[in-house]
């Protein structure tokens, strides 16, 4: 969260300021579309009280199978997932953001882990792995996050497809 509150000065964005907060209820789900100097959508989804997020430069897909790579970005607070507005001019991220889907989701990877959500999740988001359905109003099924293995110099880490899996092939593992 450093790194997000680095990267912006808040007396010149509205955007909110980074602090770590748990939703109550299921864990969220956010697609804001991002019309910055490139057109992209931030997918977002709570882990331990933070949104980790990631850049999709393609509208995100409904067709099985479909891929979009997606560039892992800092992490953002959980009142993020309520921001919409105009990023000024000069200002980190500049442009407007729109909210193009909100929801709950579910991690698909359950059996393998211990019973807290977050242990959960965390541990998938660290193996690179995350399986989860989600549930919002544009996107409902079965999503994968992938980190991918050709991860060089200042992109390490960084790339990671984002799938739409089969629906009817959810399984617990
Ligand atoms: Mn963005």
């Amino acid at each position: 969260m450093k790194k997000y509150n680095k990267k912006r000065d808040f007396y010149k964005t509205s955007e909110p300021k980074g602090k770590k907060k748990k939703s109550r209820k299921d864990n969220l789900f956010v697609i804001q579309k991002h019309d910055a100097s490139k057109l992209h959508y931030d997918f977002r989804i709570e882990i331990e009280g933070v949104l980790k997020s990631w850049a999709i430069p393609k509208k995100p897909q409904k067709k099985k199978g479909a891929k979009n790579l997606a560039i892992l970005t800092e992490d953002h607070p959980m009142d993020y997932a309520n921001f919409e507005g105009e990023i000024p001019e000069g200002e980190y991220g500049a442009g407007t953001v729109k909210i193009w889907d909100k929801g709950t989701y579910k991690n698909l990877r359950t059996k393998k882990f211990g019973e807290s959500r977050d242990a959960k999740m965390k541990t998938c988001y660290q193996q690179g792995k995350i399986e989860i359905w989600l549930d919002g109003d544009k996107l409902k099924g079965a999503y994968a996050l992938v980190r991918t293995k050709y991860n060089k110099g200042t992109s390490k880490g960084k790339k990671w497809l984002f799938i739409k899996t089969d629906d009817k092939k959810v399984q617990e593992d």
